[in-house]
Order: C-alpha cells, then sequence, then structure tokens
C-alpha cells in the first residue's frame, strides 16, 4: 500500500507518521473489559475501531506480522460484589460474563487479537514487577499494602498533562494511613478471609487495577512496544499508572510510542446511565427489542459506529442505525448472486484509512464504489473495515431496502391517532396499507401510562 499511515497520539498531541519498531512484529495493546456484567454499547467502540485498526495494520505489514493483545480483566471489587449480590462464585460470574462478552465481540465481526491473557494468570509476572519497583526504589511496602510512590518518577502525568502539584491540590479525598503521598496508587492490597487473594512477599492479597496492564502488555509485548489503545477515560488514572509502573520498572522513556484513545459515546444525547434508563448492552442490541423497539445485525451496529470518527464524540441513536442498516441493504443488493474477484484496494480508501483511521472518509469512498457499481472493489474495502461479512442471502426478503421507517412510523402514529378518536374503520384502512408494505405491528398497553403503543418490524 503505498499511503503513509498516520496517527495521533496522545503522548504528543500530535498526528505522526507511525515508524512501527520492528515492522516484521507490530505490537498493539488494548485495555479490554473487566468481566462483571455484560458489555455495554460504549465498550463496544474501542472494540470496533482497534479491530479496525488491527485489520489495517495487517494489511500493511502482513497477517503474521502483528501482534494484538487485549486482556481480561477478572480480578476485580466490582466483579467480587457482584458475585456476593448474585450469590454465584466468582468463576462462574467471570466465566458466563466473559462467554457472553466472546459472543458478542464475534458478533460484531471484531477478529479475535493474538491473545487475550487472564489477569489471574498473571499474578506470578504482577509480582514480579511490584518487586522490581520496590527495589529500584519507586515503591514501598506499608501495612499490607504497596504503593507506587508517585514523586518518585519526575515526569510523572505526562500524558494526561497534569502536574504533580495540581493533582495533590485537586484531590480532596482522604488520605489513606498507608499512604505516603496523597496521589501514590495500590500496587497490591491485602484479601480478607473469603475475597480471592494470592500468596505474596507482603502477605495473602491481591493486584491494584493498573498493574495488570504492565504485567501482561510486558509479558506478551516486551517493555517498549508500538500502540496502546483505550477510551478517552483511561488516560488517567489508568493509562498514567500503566506508564508508571512500566517505566520505572523497566527504566524506558515510554512505554509505548503511540497512544490512542477512542472518544465519549452517548445515546439518544445524553450520557448513558442506569439511572436514566437508556443504559444498553451489546447483548441488548444484537438480541433482544430494548432500543428502537428490535434486534440489529452486527454489521448495522458496526456501520454506525464507524460513521463517526474514533476520537469524535459519537450520539448513539436509533436514526443512525436506521440509516446503516439502509446503507447496507443497498450495498448487499449490489453483492446478491457475485463471486468477488481479488484485486488492489481502491487508492481513495486507503488514503482515507491511512489519515488516523478517518472511517467517514473510507466510508464515503464505499458510497463512490457502490454508487459506480463497483461490487468487487466494494467488498474489498468493506472487508476492511469488518463489514459486508455477511451471506448477501440473509439480507434479502425480510430486511426490505424499499421499507422508509419514517414513512411507517408516520402511519403508525396516525392509526394510533385514529383509534383513540374512535375511528375504527379508519385505523383498520391504516393497518391494512401497513400490512400490504410488509410490516407487522404490535400492539400494547404502556404499563405505565396505560396508553396503547404499537410497534412493528419487517416481514
Ligand atoms: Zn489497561
Amino acid at each position: 500500500m503505498a499511503a503513509v499511515l498516520k496517527l495521533y497520539n496522545t503522548l504528543t498531541r500530535e498526528r505522526e507518521n507511525f515508524a512501527p519498531i520492528d515492522p516484521s512484529r507490530v505490537r498493539l495493546y488494548v485495555c479490554g473489559p473487566t468481566v462483571y456484567d455484560f458489555a455495554h454499547i460504549g465498550n463496544a467502540r474501542p472494540l470496533i475501531v482497534f479491530d479496525v485498526l488491527y485489520r489495517l495494520l495487517r494489511e500493511i505489514y502482513g497477517r503474521k506480522h502483528v501482534k494484538y493483545v487485549r486482556n481480561i480483566t477478572d480480578v476485580d471489587d466490582k466483579i467480587n460484589a457482584r458475585a456476593a449480590e448474585r450469590g454465584v462464585s466468582i468463576r462462574e460470574l467471570t466465566e458466563g460474563t466473559n462467554a457472553v462478552f466472546q459472543q458478542d465481540v464475534s458478533d460484531l465481526n471484531c477478529l479475535p487479537p493474538d491473545v487475550q491473557p487472564r489477569a489471574t494468570e498473571h499474578i506470578f509476572e504482577m509480582i514480579a514487577i511490584v518487586q522490581k519497583l520496590i527495589d529500584n526504589g519507586h515503591a514501598y511496602a506499608s501495612d499490607g499494602h504497596v504503593l507506587f510512590d508517585v514523586p518518585s518518577m519526575a515526569d510523572y502525568g505526562k500524558l494526561s498533562r497534569r502536574s504533580l502539584d495540581d493533582m495533590v491540590a485537586g484531590a480532596r479525598v482522604e488520605v489513606a494511613p498507608y499512604k505516603k503521598g496523597e496521589m501514590d496508587f495500590v500496587l497490591w492490597k491485602p484479601s480478607k478471609e473469603g475475597e480471592p487473594g494470592w500468596d505474596s512477599p507482603w502477605g495473602f492479597g491481591r493486584p491494584g487495577w493498573h498493574l495488570e496492564c504492565s504485567a501482561m502488555s510486558h509479558k506478551h509485548l516486551g517493555e517498549v512496544f508500538d500502540i496502546h489503545g483505550g477510551g478517552i477515560d483511561l488516560v488517567f488514572p489508568h493509562h498514567e499508572n500503566e506508564i508508571a509502573q512500566t517505566r520505572c520498572a523497566f527504566g524506558h522513556d515510554v512505554m509505548a510510542n503511540v497512544w490512542m484513545h477512542n472518544g465519549f459515546l452517548q445515546v439518544e444525547g445524553e450520557k448513558m446511565s442506569k439511572s436514566l434508563g437508556n443504559f444498553v448492552t451489546i447483548h441488548e442490541l444484537l438480541h433482544e427489542d430494548k432500543f428502537g423497539g428490535r434486534a440489529w445485525k452486527g454489521d448495522v451496529l458496526r456501520l454506525a459506529m464507524l460513521r463517526s470518527h474514533y476520537r469524535q464524540p459519537i450520539d448513539w441513536t436509533v436514526k443512525a442505525l436506521e440509516e446503516a442498516e439502509k446503507t447496507l441493504q443497498r450495498w448487499y443488493a449490489l453483492l446478491r448472486d457475485k463471486k468477488p474477484a481479488p484485486g488492489a484496494l481502491a487508492e481513495p480508501f486507503v488514503e482515507a484509512l491511512c489519515d488516523d483511521l478517518n472511517t467517514p472518509g473510507a466510508i464515503s469512498e464505499l458510497h463512490q464504489l457502490a454508487k459506480a457499481g463497483d461490487a468487487d472493489a466494494l467488498l474489498r474495502a468493506a472487508n476492511l473495515l469488518g463489514l459486508l461479512h455477511d451471506d448477501p442471502a440473509a439480507w434479502d426478503g425480510k430486511a426490505s431496502a424499499d421499507i422508509d421507517a419514517a414513512e411507517v412510523e408516520k402511519l403508525i402514529g396516525e392509526r394510533l391517532a385514529a383509534r383513540r378518536a374512535k375511528n375504527f374503520a379508519e385505523s383498520d384502512r391504516l393497518r391494512d396499507v401497513l400490512v400490504g408494505m410488509g410490516i407487522k405491528l404490535m400492539d400494547a398497553r404502556n404499563k405505565q401510562t396505560g396508553e396503547l403503543e404499537t410497534t412493528w418490524e419487517v416481514g
């Protein structure tokens, strides 16, 4: 490929030409899920974004020359609390949640990373790093805990661009008696009876959250590697602390050369939260009717996600999913009864993607290819975004390309109005119109308001 890959680096706040340490061994680490509950749609964003990056790196450097590591956090206080709440064992909870997670990412058509290390299988490596940090004066043991000594690192705060003085001034937390400095963070902490724990030189305990990524990236990618990714919410403290641990343990100026962060996701213009009732999991989107009254295909979720540039905030809306679905229906229609021929990727598509993963630009190139009726080039390019992998026949019939969702909603609204006005002849007529369009209607009373509501699906 001719285009030069440029990536925005959070560490330098600049777009840089990407130059791997060793082009025959390009190394990428992304922080993975804490397996205590189903992954929500905000968690899907880094999964999809870094999957596109992984695919692009494989395209540029060759499949065998890229190593992608994404961890699984299976020891965490949230896990302990949830297992106790449900009355199940920690193992049962983490195994079950991880199985759903693996199915979710596969349904989103994300390639499996080369390694998915689990925290509980890297305790030995974590203890080794803690010991190294104690030995070289960057950590201290105190009252069953081991703390990272933040002031011992001259340039702590470089990634998030916070100075230690500012952080101390801004911290309003009460300082635990075992801490020397307010910003010192936990590397190891004691476990009580019944809590998960391991024997260590500092007593029976468990690791602090940040430690696992330092241990697992070191084990699987080395002391310094190429790219570290995650959500923007992880910059501080998680990534800052990973950097502190790894750099101080191994004595390098950087942990990873490039740090990439995807932007926030909100739902229908609001922050996603359980209390607002707009919390939506990947599993629900794929298999239930909680969002827009219906389930959505993995390809639809993926295209809707990639329509925004990864660093921009994204607003997750039913409308965007409907639009993505319509686009995919048109594209799949082009692929029907065709056996695509191999060939080169369209140059403008590659250029867009190499421009700091400009997926909106890449998608507009896909529109151009579809418009030109070039099914082969469309398929090749879309596949690099992880799209159009379904059998086009699966997009036949049931999901008709001709349904205008806005028109359907309008007719349903008119029908409900006719029913409220007791004009049953008119409401029956409108029902027949909708059925004639291939729409299946489902009427139900809203439990709160007692109002009749109608949902619909095609087929
Ligand atoms: Zn991490």
